[in-house]
């Protein structure tokens, strides 16, 4: 497998220095991508390395590659990953100095730091003054404001009972953002049109923020309408000096969370940057802030920017920093955790080129995001490039369980410029093949080719904008067409000379084949004829319209990818899986498309088969994504409106409401709360 991180960061700041006055041994307390990122950067500086890990991580890459590991508890978070008490006896056991959070987890939670500081443990992020200030969105939007850091309007203050919601709300004015000050990574956190929504949107929040958080307070503030949101890295040591990095801008979010980041801003201009940065560094300043971080803003069309949040850790889209400014970050962390001053100055700063990263999820686009579980049956990250860098935890085989971030790997690219990066991005995610479980694979493709993207003209309601009904799959064009009409032709004989491999009867091979590609309901056929020197002809039956193609060089990865040269360039076509000698399934632009390869005896009889029944959804529900039904809002016999709420399911810490799509009479409810159900398992019946 490829390296953690395949790229050398660019600069003078992360050479392969030891530095004698840091720590012999580090402890990790987290899990998958983050610890292994730790992990390789501890290496390079001569620093030992302990990971902790709960049952359900027990073969995970990250504790293999710790010089050592100790199991921590059993999967839910709040028995291992999140058990002060027990980290704290392998702390000991190990006779770890420092330990670094990482992000999630206890990464912001003082508590946590103060139990290490009390134990003369060193903790690779802030002292506990600043992550209450900071941690608490509540306390630091006051700080800020104290501070003369631009905030977005609202009340600060805890929001409590239905009649204070709507009070509030109204006073600011629709639409309003209710959140919970606790919390993070977008989740217990709502937007309200009107009245009726503030008050769903306050107890969803509000339970989200319990069960996440442990902690129920909401606030409330203006919803800022489509605005960029920018963020700050910064950098503090205990004597005293601060930098702040090049912004990055993470505007394309879903559920309020981040899907692409990319440094720098194409929007921002030397002046604005600068005028950002210096505020970012003022409330770092005012909150006597050490170690690395993160100062988010909202910035609108007018670029004036409001002060959103401050996240006391690392954060997960940290390399794209790293890699136009070639700073390591983690470190940094280490360095200013054992005393160091920063070693260079704002001025030492500055950006080279561009780097974008996309955040790699099990989760569905075309069911509005929602997680999807399940083994990585097959595993393959794009081919090495020195621009190229993954960050991961997982490897074939792994399991995306549902009790941790469904994040499956963060895929970097960087470039001279932005469209170097992008394009490079976007051959990276042609090339990588995961199998196993739903990805965002084909969704970040598409945003890629998506020329507001692409102009760099878009905001954080850039997705809602584009796919407002999810994401089911790009157009397939012409060009698809013809690869996978090639593709299918030499699958089609690749296995014939399996076969003969295998010691059967040797098949002949087909010149002439006939592909049925079926797409939902509708199906396109094509003759496919392959001449000797390479040459192909592809007929589309319904029109009569023929192609002339040269290909060749035809490589097979088996369970993956096909590669071959069309008319002296090298294409690429993924597929999923090969069902029998006949069918094949193919995945294209985030569609799904299988395919009949027949001979011209099978294709003469299949056109008179009949086509296969469909199962009828609208009398009945479906679970959208594996979790746990946490209530029920209706009952047998019930007649229920289209949009009414009729489940609440928990997966991956996040509540989400099951609304009917339908109007009915409910005939059978086939789960009870506090059963876990799997993807498209049978919910409700109506009558
Ligand atoms: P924010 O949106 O607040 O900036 P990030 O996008 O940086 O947050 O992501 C941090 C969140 O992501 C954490 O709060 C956590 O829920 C989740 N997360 C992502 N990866 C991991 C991981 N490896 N371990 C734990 N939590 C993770
Ligand atoms: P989290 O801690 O979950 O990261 P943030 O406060 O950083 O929460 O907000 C995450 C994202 O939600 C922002 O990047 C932005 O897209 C959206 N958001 C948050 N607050 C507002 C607001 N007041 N107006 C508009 N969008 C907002
Ligand atoms: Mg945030």
């Amino acid at each position: 497998m490829k390296q953690l991180i395949s790229t050398q960061f660019r600069s003078i700041h992360s050479k392969n220095t030891t530095f004698p006055k840091t720590f012999d041994k580090i402890l990790i307390a987290n899990r998958g991508e983050i610890t292994r990122r730790v992990i390789r950067t501890a290496k390079k500086m001569g620093i030992k390395t302990v990971a902790v890990y709960s049952d359900a991580d027990m073969h995970s890459m990250f504790v293999k590659e710790a010089d050592e590991a100790y199991r921590i508890g059993p999967a839910p978070t709040k028995d291992s990953y999140l058990r002060m008490d027990t980290i704290l006896e392998v702390i000991k056991a190990s006779g770890a100095q420092a330990v670094h959070p990482g992000y999630g987890f206890l990464s912001e939670n003082s508590k946590f730091q103060k139990l290490l500081f009390d134990n003369k443990v060193k903790f690779l992020g802030p002292p506990t003054r600043a992550i209450e200030a900071m941690g608490d969105k509540i306390e630091s939007k006051k700080l800020a404001r104290d501070a003369n850091v631009s905030t977005v309007p609202g009340f600060l203050g805890e929001v409590n009972g239905d009649a204070e919601i709507l009070k509030i709300s109204n006073q600011i004015g629709y639409p309003v953002m209710i959140k919970a000050s606790a919390g993070g990574g977008g989740k217990g956190m709502r937007i309200a049109f009107n009245d009726k929504e503030a008050l769903e949107g306050f107890k969803i929040s509000r339970d989200e923020a319990i069960s996440s958080f442990g902690d129920g307070r909401i606030f409330i503030e203006k919803y800022i309408q489509e605005p960029k949101h920018i963020e700050y890295q910064i950098l503090g040591d205990e004597h005293g000096n601060y930098v702040y990095m090049p912004e990055r801008e993470c505007s394309v979010q879903r559920r309020n969370q981040k899907v692409i980041e990319e440094a720098p801003s194409s929007f921002l201009d030397q002046a604005t940057r600068d005028k950002m940065g210096k505020q970012a560094i003022d409330l770092a300043r005012a909150c006597g802030y050490q170690s690395t971080g993160t100062v988010e803003f909202l910035i609108d069309k007018n670029k004036d920017f409001y002060f959103l949040e401050m996240n006391t850790r690392l954060q997960v889209e940290h390399p794209i920093t790293e890699e136009i400014t070639g700073v390591d970050l983690v470190e940094q962390q280490i360095l200013i955790g054992a005393g160091y001053p920063l070693a260079f100055k704002q001025s030492d700063v500055k950006i080279h080129g561009h780097a974008v990263e996309y955040r790699v999820y099990a989760e569905d686009p075309a069911r509005k995001f929602l997680p999807s579980i399940g083994f990585l049956t097959k595993y393959k990250e794009p081919t090495a490039h020195e621009d190229i860098r993954i960050d991961t935890g997982v490897q074939e085989g792994s399991e995306i369980s549902m009790y941790y971030d469904p994040m499956i790997s963060k895929l970097i690219a960087w470039g001279k410029d932005r469209k170097t990066a992008c394009d490079l991005l976007q051959k990276a995610m042609d090339e990588y093949v995961i199998r196993g479980v739903v990805n965002n694979l084909g969704f970040g493709q598409s945003i890629l080719r998506n020329v507001d993207f692409y102009e760099g003209h878009y905001t954080t309601a850039f997705i809602p904008k584009w796919y407002p009904n999810g994401f089911k799959g790009d157009p397939i064009t012409t060009d698809d067409i013809e690869h996978l009409a090639l593709s299918s032709h030499f699958l089609h004989n690749h296995i014939k000379n399996f076969d003969l491999l295998q010691g059967q009867d040797a098949p002949k091979q087909d010149d002439v084949v006939f592909v049925v590609m079926k797409q939902g309901d509708d199906h396109k056929d094509y003759r496919i004829e392959r001449f000797s020197c390479g040459k192909y002809e592809v007929t589309e039956l319904a029109t009569g319209k023929k192609t002339q193609i040269n290909a060749g060089n035809f490589d097979f990865e088996y369970g993956s990818l096909i590669r071959f040269d069309q008319n002296g360039k090298r294409q690429l076509v993924q597929f999923d899986h090969i069902k029998d000698d006949v069918n094949f399934h193919f995945s294209v632009k985030g569609n799904e498309v299988e395919i009949a390869v027949l001979n011209p005896k099978q294709y003469a009889v299949n056109k008179y088969m009949a086509p296969p029944k469909k199962i009828d959804y609208s009398k009945s529900v479906i679970s959208p994504m594996p979790g746990a039904i946490i209530a029920i809002a209706v009952e047998v016999g019930q007649t229920v409106t289209e949009g009414q709420e009729l489940f609440t399911i928990e997966a991956m810490k996040m509540q989400n409401l099951i609304k009917s799509q339908v109007e009915g009479k409910i005939k059978k409810i086939h789960v009870r709360p506090g059963v876990s159900v799997s993807v498209d398992q049978l919910l409700i019946e109506f009558e």
